[in-house]
């Protein structure tokens, strides 16, 4: 997933010549230096199980105290996401095909338009005013320009309304034959925490790989680049991306999880909306309080270099996050908890002069 422009204001990158372009010689020194391998499998395996451990925790947490407020406040009784689930399934008469293919992409454009409608009016406005300050890369794309978010619209509109309904109706027969995942029960809430932890892995292992694959030179300057031109990326560039890039870095390793598992209907959706917000946030360009960290992705549209996943568990064990861990945006890549934004917290070193 990835983005550009031109002037001071748009930050694009026009004629990038190849996979990993802006990275300067000191910079490419310290990608070459090694870690002892030992030491990154023992971090990576650290890091994959307070990552997994963290967002089950986190999971069972909001939805326990959703359904306690849902309950006293609404007056809700019994389990109340089951009998909302009830609600639909039934008002639906469990057709598989709107609940199957509609509902899906229907929660997967609610979620992916929300959310950018909030971030645009910010990247178009730069209002609220308080809220620039979390900007990541200060002055860049702010404000966006026209034409550079009109190309992005349509690329975006392309991927979500032609290539992702595509891949949704070829992927029905296989989601079916793997069993019915449309049923009027809702899975327990354990095993909704097992599948979560399940889809993760394979989130990260796919989009990794694949990502990794693109940056071949081979791949890259036919395909990932266009994700690319954005070097500081706004919200709806979490799709801008060529078709073959949406389908195999985004499509393929987010539904890999729920195939496997036959996974109920309901825990996919919920699944879409975690990992949609979460390429979103991604792709921001905000390091906002209570959000989490978009530091190690927005890193990797301005270097090019590293940090290729999501959980940051295979760019350890590869040490394809040498350069990011020395890097000030490493320093900032933790949940921001106070007001205060990060970049004040840990400033840019003053530059060098020569
Ligand atoms: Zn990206
Ligand atoms: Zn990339």
């Amino acid at each position: 997933m990835a983005s550009l422009m031109s002037g001071d204001s748009c930050h694009v990158v026009e004629d990038e010549p190849c996979c990993h372009p802006i990275v300067d010689d000191n910079e490419s020194t310290e990608i070459e230096a090694k870690e002892p391998k030992k030491n990154r499998v023992k971090q990576s395996i650290h890091k994959s199980f307070f990552i997994l451990g963290g967002v089950i925790i986190i999971f069972a947490a909001i939805r326990n105290t959703l359904t306690w407020h849902l309950q006293k406040c609404w007056g809700a009784s019994g389990d109340f996401w089951q009998a909302l689930w009830v609600k639909v399934f039934d008002y639906f008469e469990g057709d598989a095909f709107i609940i199957g293919f509609i509902g899906t992409n229907l929660v997967a454009c609610i979620t992916f338009w929300a959310l950018n409608a909030f971030f645009l009016f910010m990247d178009i406005t730069g209002r609220p005013a308080f809220l620039r300050r979390y900007k990541i890369q200060e002055g860049k794309n702010d404000p966006v320009s026209r034409p550079q978010l009109m190309k992005a619209l349509k690329v975006v509109l392309f991927n979500q309304f032609v290539v992702t309904s595509m891949y949704s109706l070829l992927c029905m027969p296989i989601v079916q034959w793997r069993g019915d995942c449309i049923l009027r029960e809702l899975p327990t809430v354990h095993w909704v925490l097992v599948e979560l932890a399940v889809f993760l892995i394979f989130e990260e292992i796919g989009f990794y790989y694949s990502h990794r694959m693109l940056h071949h030179p081979m791949f890259y300057k036919h395909i990932h680049k266009l994700h690319h031109e954005w070097t500081s990326p706004i919200g709806l560039t979490a799709i801008y991306a060529h078709p073959v890039e949406h389908v195999l870095s985004s499509l393929i390793p987010a539904t890999l999880g729920p195939i496997i598992m036959g996974s109920h209907i309901a825990t996919i959706w919920m699944w879409f909306v975690m990992v949609i917000s979460s390429a979103v946030n991604a792709h921001c360009g905000y390091h906002l309080p209570f959000f989490p960290s978009p530091e190690a992705h927005d890193f990797h549209h301005l270097k090019f270099t590293n940090c290729f996943g999501t959980l940051g568990i295979l760019d350890r064990l590869h040490g394809t996050d040498i350069l990011f861990r020395k890097s000030k945006q490493y320093d900032r890549h933790i949940l921001l908890t106070s007001l205060t934004p990060l970049s004040s917290t840990f400033p840019d070193s003053p530059k060098r002069s020569k």
